[in-house]
């Protein structure tokens, strides 16, 4: 690794070619403040000494050290990203990932001289391995809560009294029997406590010590949270409906084509008879196929907590990388699906690498056509190329009152691959999972079209 400035102690990365025309584009930009970072780090990288690049940009010796790191974590564009919400955006999934399996493991095992792990050793060996490039103790700490880990030997509370091993750490359990009762404990046990509805997310993590909660507060003891039904111009979902009634709904097969694809290619069987809409929403995974799905129906969340209900817009609930809207008092008691149009249709596609994997990437696409022929409404939300799911608003505006023919579709399909943000991993390099977004949209949208006029 090449060294943008020489600060003692402190690793800062050369940006790559595509981050230098990025910092190249900010320098001139009018935000304020953001041209000033910019040429601080350019200046870096062009390899001029600290003491001369605060001379030249009259700025103190910790305003650049501060944002050469602030580079480091954030990447460009990321010189902002930072900023406003104070999230670490270094904390990717994959760092997630790696999180989990390091911490899983006894220090030892990885050639680290020491009985347990502690905050600044795992600093230090996800650095050397190139994990996470200089990652601040705050930004891991952070990354450790969001994954649910924690850094203590997971107490087994029947272990520890001779009795039989429990393979997840110790918790509570709590099986209310009322939104007002779940609410409740919710509120008062905060952040020690996770919803249980399917467990096909929960309990894998858990049994892998990857999550080890405290309380678990199983809703499945709740009676009135599982329903499909059309009401109110909506279509409403209960939070607690599972996989498999959605396949097999009659009213989803022929009026929610789009949602019909999607729940038939969600894991396998096994999985969809337990895993609800719920919890796939609200584990706020960019892999699972539900939250593209309802950011192109344009969908609302309902959320009860203990004191009010609240409707959170579908694009305003996907927060992070396994992050939602949810306050850790609320509960997903339902989903809305504004009512389809005449002339509507919808399709998803996605690409796994074998049946029940997740996707290399897919595509949810639901479109209304007018009188004219031309698009009145259309909506394209993406998977698993991106920390969040995403919604291709660009594309869908390309489309907007446009008549959908071949080059139109073609541009679109172009810029909904443009919104992808994939990143390279065991299902591919970036290029052909965003090559691949361009295929899918194409296709999803010829199908999407095919049904909005009357075809299967
Ligand atoms: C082998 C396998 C393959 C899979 N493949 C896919 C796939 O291809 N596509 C895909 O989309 N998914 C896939 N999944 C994930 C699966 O669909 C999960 O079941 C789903 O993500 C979570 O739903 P759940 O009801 O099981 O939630 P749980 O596991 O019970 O909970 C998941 C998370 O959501 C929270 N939560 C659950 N319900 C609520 C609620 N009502 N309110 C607030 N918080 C809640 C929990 O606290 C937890 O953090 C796969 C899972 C497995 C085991």
């Amino acid at each position: 690794m090449t060294w943008v400035a020489d600060i003692p102690r402190r690793f800062v990365r050369e940006p790559t070619a595509a981050e230098y025309r990025e910092l190249r584009r900010l320098r001139g930009t009018q935000l304020p403040g953001l041209g000033v970072r910019a040429r601080i780090v350019l200046l870096s990288a062009e390899r001029v000494p600290i003491p001369e690049i605060m001379r030249r940009r009259r700025v103190s010796r910790p305003t650049v050290a501060g944002w050469l790191r602030r580079f480091e974590q954030s990447g460009v564009p990321g010189l902002l990203t930072r900023a406003r919400s104070g999230r670490p955006s270094r904390v990717t999934p994959d760092l997630l990932r790696h999180l989990a399996i390091v911490t899983s493991a006894r220090p030892r095992d990885l050639g680290v001289p020491r009985p347990a792990w502690s905050l600044a050793q795992l600093r230090e060996y996800l650095v050397k391995t190139g994990a996470a490039p200089a990652i601040s103790l705050e930004s891991l700490r952070v990354a450790l809560r969001r994954a649910g880990l924690s850094l203590k030997p997971a107490r087994t509370g029947l272990a520890q009294k001779g009795a039989t091993t429990m393979i997840p750490g110790a918790f509570e359990y709590h099986a209310p029997t009322s939104i007002g009762e779940a609410t409740k404990l919710l509120a008062t046990l905060g952040e020690d406590a996770k919803v249980l509805s399917g467990g096909q997310s929960l309990i894998p993590l858990m049994k892998l010590r990857l999550a080890s909660p405290r309380h678990v507060v199983d809703i499945n003891g709740i009676g009135g949270l599982a329903y499909i039904r059309e009401a109110d111009g909506f279509l409403r979902i209960g939070g607690l409906t599972r996989e498999v009634d959605l396949e097999e709904s009659e009213l989803i097969r022929t009026r929610y084509p789009l949602l019909f694809d999607t729940c038939r290619v969600i894991a396998d069987p096994l999985v969809r008879n337990m895993a609800t809409i719920g919890g796939n929403l609200a584990h706020g995974d960019p892999a699972n196929d539900h939250p593209a799905t309802m950011l192109a129906l344009g969908a609302e969340i309902v959320a009860k907590g203990v004191k009010a209900e609240r409707r959170i817009p579908i694009g305003s609930f996907f927060t992070g990388p396994f992050e939602t809207a949810l306050k850790p008092d609320e509960l997903l008691v339902e989903i809305r699906v504004p009512l389809p149009a005449a002339r509507s249709g919808g399709a998803y596609l996605k690409l796994e690498r074998k049946v029940g994997d997740f996707a290399t990437a897919a595509v949810a696409v639901q479109l209304t056509l007018g009188a004219n022929g031309t698009c009145e409404q259309v909506g394209i939300g993406l998977t698993n190329v991106g920390l969040t799911p995403i919604k291709a608003s660009r594309a869908e505006a390309a489309l907007k009152g446009k008549r959908p023919d071949e080059a139109t579709i073609k541009q679109a399909a172009q810029l909904a691959a443009d919104a992808s943000q994939p990143s390279a991993d065991l299902r591919g390099p970036v290029e052909y999972k965003k090559d691949l977004i361009r295929v899918l949209t194409a296709r999803a949208l010829r199908k999407a079209l095919e049904r909005a006029g009357g075809g299967r």
